[in-house]
């Protein structure tokens, strides 16, 4: 089974236009409230797809928490493990431009409370668990003590690039970073790379990718929107670049969500780090062509855009 241990949110989507710079006010249109969080996304994500998945976090006790744990009862998830808690639940502010890019505030609430000693309370079925899913939206001690807990795989998803111990960053097989998070994983790993590398060119993210090996991490997929990922093994030579499919993106909110739910569905079933990439791009691609995280992510009987070979 898979287990994630992350955050659940309520996401306040509003569509503009384009995004208001500091002072500015611009008018939104259609406001939804939707489930989300990467914990909660990246569960439903790997359970819609067919994977057995619990989700060890927390909600509060407002008026929130149903709408953040709708999505994951629909997609069968295991929340026996989410604890409700007196005060807010976890709230994300969200607003997506015509263009398809998105601007995120995130509220943690109920989040913070996810603590050690709820990792300690969950040790059995951490232990137990083929996959350990880890982002970072809880307290950075909670991520640390779940990635000491497992004894299977652990994918640790550096968002945000959080300046987690490095030695549970060098746990990671794989770690799983955008661009920036990339970046910031160099810096959390004491390893930055001498020639301030930029983003947008995969030349660049490649030299990034490597050096997040030869920095000790066990492997690295570093995601980069429309041209898909980079893979980078330890004692492998070389980076491999996997395009996604080319599809109209009209919202890529949550889109690297449904790539490691999608990518953990793929290597909790026994895939090679390659194959299961090869596949979450092609989900993360299919969450792009549609609005929200959640809702659009595929089920196992749906049409994905690209093949596989
Ligand atoms: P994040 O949303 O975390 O910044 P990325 O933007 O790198 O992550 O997107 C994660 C993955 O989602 C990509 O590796 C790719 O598989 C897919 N994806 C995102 N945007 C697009 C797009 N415009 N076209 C095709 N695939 C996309």
């Amino acid at each position: 089974r898979i287990v994630v241990v992350g955050s659940v949110n309520a996401d306040l989507v509003a569509r503009v236009a384009r995004h208001p710079r500091p002072g500015e006010t611009v008018l939104g249109v259609d406001l939804a409230v939707l489930p989300g969080g990467k914990g909660a996304n990246q569960a439903v994500a790997a359970a819609r797809l067919g994977s057995d998945v619990a989700l060890v976090g927390a909600v509060g006790d407002d008026a929130f928490a149903p709408v953040a744990l709708s999505g994951l009862a629909a997609a069968g998830v295991d929340t026996t493990a989410v604890a409700r808690v007196p005060g807010p639940t976890g709230i994300a502010l969200v607003t997506v431009s015509d263009d398809g890019e998105n601007a995120i505030v995130v509220v943690p609430g109920a989040n913070g409370s996810v603590s050690p000693t709820t990792v300690g309370e969950h040790g059995p079925a951490l232990a137990a668990a083929g996959v350990v899913v880890l982002q970072c939206e809880l307290p950075r001690a909670t991520v640390e003590a779940a990635a000491r807990a497992a004894r299977g795989r652990v994918l640790l998803n550096l968002a945000p690039a959080v300046a987690l111990d490095p030695d549970v960053v060098r746990l990671a097989d794989p770690l799983v970073v955008n661009e920036h998070e990339a970046r910031g994983a160099l810096e959390v790993l004491g390893a930055e790379h001498p020639s301030r590398p930029a983003t947008g060119r995969t030349a660049d993210d490649a030299a990034v990718a490597s050096a997040l090996v030869a920095a000790g991490v066990r492997s690295v997929v570093l995601t980069l929107g429309a041209r898909g990922a980079l893979v980078a093994l330890q004692g492998r030579d070389g980076v491999e670049h996997v395009q996604a499919p080319r599809v109209t993106a009209v919202d890529t909110t949550g889109a690297g969500d449904a790539f490691v739910g999608a990518l953990t569905h793929r290597l909790a079933a026994g895939d090679r780090l390659l194959d299961a990439v090869r596949f979450a791009n092609r989900v993360g691609a299919f969450a792009a062509t549609s609005v929200g995280a959640q809702p659009s992510y595929p089920s196992a009987g749906d049409t994905l855009p690209g093949t596989d070979a």
